[in-house]
């Protein structure tokens, strides 16, 4: 499957989780991938290096994609290292959980600016460069939470509340661009985000999941692969990767 080739994607948040397994999914394409980490650059250099097992093209790029300045670096150096841009996947995010009783302004802040204004800067950075390539495809990662909403996360749901909601008016901003701009919604997919789960939390979830069981990282990045290659006349969507727990 040869069906990226040519085509260049910067995955935000690829060191690990769902954004690793996108970088993957998009090199069994033959794409270029650049990957973006906050932390962990050794963790990145390991996707970097099972992207290119896979046939694609990979370099890191460290970059907080909450600030504003480092968005823009991030999608420059991209540009920079491999020649232009043609996929944007928005996947960094983070939570912060507790009521909102409780909850500080930082807490809030925090998940905000990394899961909903990151969204923003990297697509105001990526624009003029899918636009020059005669359009493009953005995807971005929410969350089942930002359909249904949960107590103690409710930063969490707002914040891809908004990313749902900054999809749509961005796509229909975009689309005489020939830019397609679709949101992906994972239900509970097993990554280090889930694994501060308490065991009878999880039990309690996986009651509410009618397939049974929680998500892989490829389920997800699967469905973005098959937006970004073959998804020609779709913009503007939602789509559900949550086992059935949200219809
Ligand atoms: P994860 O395993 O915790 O990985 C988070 C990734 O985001 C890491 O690569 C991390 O980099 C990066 N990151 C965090 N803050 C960043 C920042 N400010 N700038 C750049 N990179 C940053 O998370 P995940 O479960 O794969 O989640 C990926 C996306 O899916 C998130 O948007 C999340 O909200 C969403 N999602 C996850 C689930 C789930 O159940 N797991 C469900 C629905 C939606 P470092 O490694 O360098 O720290």
């Amino acid at each position: 499957m040869t069906i990226l080739e040519g085509k260049i994607a910067l995955v935000t948040g690829a060191s690990r989780g769902i954004g690793r397994a996108i970088a993957i999914e998009l090199g069994k394409g033959h794409a270029a991938v650049a990957i973006n980490y906050l932390k962990n650059r050794e963790a990145a250099e390991a996707t970097a290096q099972e992207v290119e097992a896979a046939g694609g093209r990979a370099a890191v790029f460290g970059a907080d994609v909450s600030v504003q300045a480092e968005a823009k670096a991030l999608v420059q150096q991209a540009v920079e290292r491999f020649g232009g841009l043609d996929v944007l996947v928005n996947n960094a995010g983070v939570n912060s959980d507790r009521t909102v009783r409780r909850m500080s302004a930082e807490e809030w802040g925090y998940v905000v600016r990394t899961n909903l204004d990151s969204v923003f800067y990297c697509a105001n950075a990526a624009l003029p460069h899918l636009m020059s390539r005669g359009g493009g495809r953005i995807v971005n990662i929410a969350s089942v939470l930002g359909q249904m909403g949960n107590v103690g996360q409710v930063n969490y749901s707002a914040s891809k509340g908004g990313v749902i909601a900054f999809t749509k008016g961005l796509a229909l901003e975009v689309a005489h661009y020939n830019i397609l701009v679709n949101a992906v919604c994972p239900g509970y997919i097993e990554t280090d985000m889930m694994a501060g789960l308490a065991p009878q939390f999880r039990e309690g979830l996986l009651a509410r999941i009618p397939l049974g069981r929680f998500g892989t990282p490829e389920e997800v990045a699967r469905l973005v692969r098959f937006l970004v290659a073959e998804g020609d006349y779709i913009t503007g969507q939602q789509f559900n990767v949550n086992g059935g727990m949200y219809m």
